[in-house]
């Protein structure tokens, strides 16, 4: 069985929901992932902003807009009136509900409940579609069996045991239609897997179930060399392995979520980026391995902060090190780049929550120095060790571009760099220029 995922301008039009329809109607057993249709959730967010601030009317003004599109969606897609009325009849529900949140008051509980309509409205809409089509289909939701556990973390178990009973029950159609991004946490609460998070989805439910293949359909025909919203003339790349994707999407490129390809990679189950606009574009293939190439692609990862720890006591020092580390241990936020030195060690986080709480406890240790407005720019080839001259092509092409601090030899498959966000967009251009076309 397979699993495919439909991203939000893959479901963003009445068209673009006929288009999947028949993609996914060939008769063969799958689970379809949807995410909200595009802008949805966004709306959502900014509905959930207005009622933070106690803006009502303007909240009621953004959940009316809203309503409007969806009307409009549900006469376009739908062809009997009959379906017509059923749609309406349930995005009025969703409405109601939605302006239910108005008059209470307003927490992060409730926001991650507003949020979660945008996945509740297309799946539904699309179970109807089908159904009115007289394709046979269930529509499962993800409340059921998607769940995050005390530390954000998927529980696995949970998921795959309520999965399967979910797919077990009698009458369920081979044809299986679910939400993506949303799940529930710990307490049984409305939760979700962060923006972007129904890739994250469609890799666990690949993995709970050990699907042949998990399918991720966007809106372009793969995962490209370079960042193609900053950087022009990027190419699909037609094969990564799960490493090289992984570290791709976790220093910013887009396409997947950053946390997509472990659950992938813990069941070795392939991974194939696929374009709903042009169906037979062969798309961008992961799995474990992929062929070598010098220099592969290219990505960047915004507002990362840097803290550099100076300490004469570190010189000769154990344990220094051990301590620094504890502080971010303590405060839950993670390191992403590391560069030491006799005297002094700086390291990177994205996550500026506890960054205060952080710098007091580490002032204990040395003089600390913070830069903020940093992006990682990280260099995916093959960097194999013993090989030669790669490392100093890649700074070569970054030699007219500042730069705060570079990590080799953490993986065989990854150079980062440090530099300003101002500099982000030059240090990714040269790298295309100089490394990535030079090597066409
Ligand atoms: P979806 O809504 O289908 O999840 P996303 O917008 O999340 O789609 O991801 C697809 C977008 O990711 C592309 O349209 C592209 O602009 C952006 N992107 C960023 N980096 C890359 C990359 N390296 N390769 C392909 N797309 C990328
Ligand atoms: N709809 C969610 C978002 O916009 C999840 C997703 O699209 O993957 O972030
Ligand atoms: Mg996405």
């Amino acid at each position: 069985m397979k699993v495919l995922k439909f991203g939000g301008t893959s479901v963003g039009s009445a068209e673009r929901i006929h288009s999947v329809a028949h993609l996914i109607s060939d008769g063969l057993p799958k689970i379809v992932v949807l995410s909200a249709m595009s802008g949805t959730t966004n709306t959502l967010v900014e509905i959930s902003d207005c009622l933070y601030r106690n803006k009502k009317q303007e909240a009621l003004n953004v959940i009316q807009n809203l309503e409007v599109n969806y009307y409009i969606v549900v006469t376009e897609l739908f062809k009997t009136e009959a379906y017509i009325h059923k749609g309406k009849e349930f995005i009025q529900t969703i409405f109601t509900y939605l302006r239910s949140f108005v008059n209470k008051d307003f927490y992060p509980l409730q926001e991650k409940a507003v949020l979660a309509q945008g996945e509740i409205i297309s799946t539904t809409l699309m179970h109807y579609y089908l159904e009115e089509c007289g394709i046979a289909n269930t529509l499962i939701s993800a409340l059921e069996y998607m769940r995050i556990d005390k530390d954000c973390e998927p529980d696995y178990f949970y998921i795959q045991q309520n999965l399967r009973r979910e797919l077990a029950k009698p009458g369920t159609h081979e044809l299986i239609i679910t939400q993506g991004f949303i799940c529930r946490n710990a307490y049984g609460e409305i939760d979700n897997l962060k923006r972007g998070g129904s890739d994250y989805s469609a890799a666990l439910i690949g993995a709970s179930i050990k699907a042949e293949e998990i399918q991720i359909w966007t809106d372009i025909d793969g995962f490209h060399n370079n960042d193609p919203r900053i950087v022009e003339n990027t190419k699909a790349i037609r094969h990564l392995s799960f490493e090289e994707a992984a570290e791709l999407a976790y220093f910013g490129a887009k396409i997947l979520h950053p946390s997509s390809i472990q659950p992938a990679k813990k069941e070795n189950i392939p991974v194939r980026l696929k374009n709903t606009l042009c169906p037979q574009d062969e798309g961008t293939l992961i799995t474990q391995n992929s062929p070598a190439k010098n220099i592969k692609a290219v990505a960047a990862k915004s507002g990362i902060t840097a803290i550099k720890i100076k300490s004469s006591n570190m010189l000769l020092a154990y344990g220094f090190l051990r301590k620094v580390f504890e502080v971010f241990e303590a405060w839950k936020t993670p390191i992403d780049m590391i560069a030491t030195s006799e005297v002094a060690v700086s390291l990177t986080i994205d996550c500026t929550d506890h960054l205060e709480n952080i710098l007091h406890d580490l002032e204990k240790y040395g003089t600390i120095e913070v830069d903020r407005n940093m992006a990682i720019v990280c260099i995916v080839g093959d960097f194999a060790a013993g090989k030669t001259g790669l490392g100093a092509q890649v700074l070569n092409a970054l030699a007219n571009v500042p730069l705060r601090m570079i990590s080799y030899g953490g993986s065989e498959h990854n150079i980062s760099v440090l530099v300003q966000e101002e500099d982000k967009k030059k240090a990714m251009t040269d790298l295309s220029h100089k490394l990535l076309d030079a090597q066409e």
